[in-house]
C-alpha cells in the first residue's frame, strides 16, 4: 500500500480516506491479507496516518490443535517525518520507513510505502495462545482423544482432598 503524497499535499491538513488490501510477506509461508481502512493527511512535514486494519486467519487452537478461523483486528495512529530528500534520510530505503531510527518513522520521496509499517504492526498484533472457542475442553492427557467431540473414559477427576482424606480410610477397611 502506498500513498501518493503530492496528492495530500494539495489540501494540507485535509483527512483522504484510503481503502486497501495489503498481502503480507511474514516470513512463515503464508502471506495474510490486511483489509486497510485509514485515513491520511499531510501536516507540515509530517504524514499523519489512522485507522484500522482486519485480516481473516486461519489458526490452530492452543488447546485441542484443531485448525480454525479467526479474525484479528487492530487500530492505528502513526506519524511519519517526509524528509525533503534521500541525503536526509539517515539509511532508510527508498520510500520505506526507517525503523531504525526509533522515535519516528521516516521516508523521503511522492510515495509513502506502509507494507513494512502493516508488516511489523500485524506481528505485533499476534496472541501468544489462540482459543478455537472460550471453552475449548482441549485434548486429554491421557489417550488424547478431542473432548470437545468425544468423551472418553479416562479417569482424571480431581479428587477434592477432603474426599481424598475420606478415600483414604475407606481404602484401608
Ligand atoms: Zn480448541
Ligand atoms: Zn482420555
Amino acid at each position: 500500500m502506498k500513498l501518493y503524497i503530492p496528492d495530500l499535499q494539495k489540501n494540507e491538513g485535509k483527512f483522504y480516506s484510503y481503502q486497501d488490501t495489503v498481502s503480507l510477506e511474514t516470513g512463515t509461508g503464508d502471506r495474510p491479507l490486511l483489509k486497510v481502512n485509514l485515513r491520511a493527511a499531510a501536516i507540515h512535514t509530517r504524514v499523519v496516518i489512522k485507522g484500522q486494519w482486519k485480516a481473516d486467519l486461519q489458526g490452530e487452537c492452543s488447546r485441542c490443535l484443531q485448525k480454525f478461523s479467526y479474525s484479528l483486528q487492530e487500530d492505528f495512529y502513526e506519524e511519519f517525518d517526509h524528509l525533503s530528500n534521500q541525503a536526509t534520510a539517515a539509511k532508510g530505503a527508498a520510500g520505506q520507513p526507517d525503523l531504525e531510527t526509533g522515535e519516528r518513522f521516516v521516508f523521503w520521496g511522492d510515495f509513502l510505502d506502509l507494507n513494512e509499517y502493516f508488516r511489523q504492526s500485524f506481528l505485533m498484533s499476534q496472541p501468544l495462545k489462540i482459543l478455537c472457542r472460550e471453552d475449548c475442553q482441549g485434548l486429554c492427557p491421557v489417550c488424547g482423544v478431542d473432548r470437545n467431540k468425544e468423551q472418553c473414559s479416562c479417569r482424571q477427576e480431581k479428587i477434592d482432598p477432603r474426599w481424598a482424606a475420606l478415600q483414604k480410610i475407606k481404602d484401608k477397611l
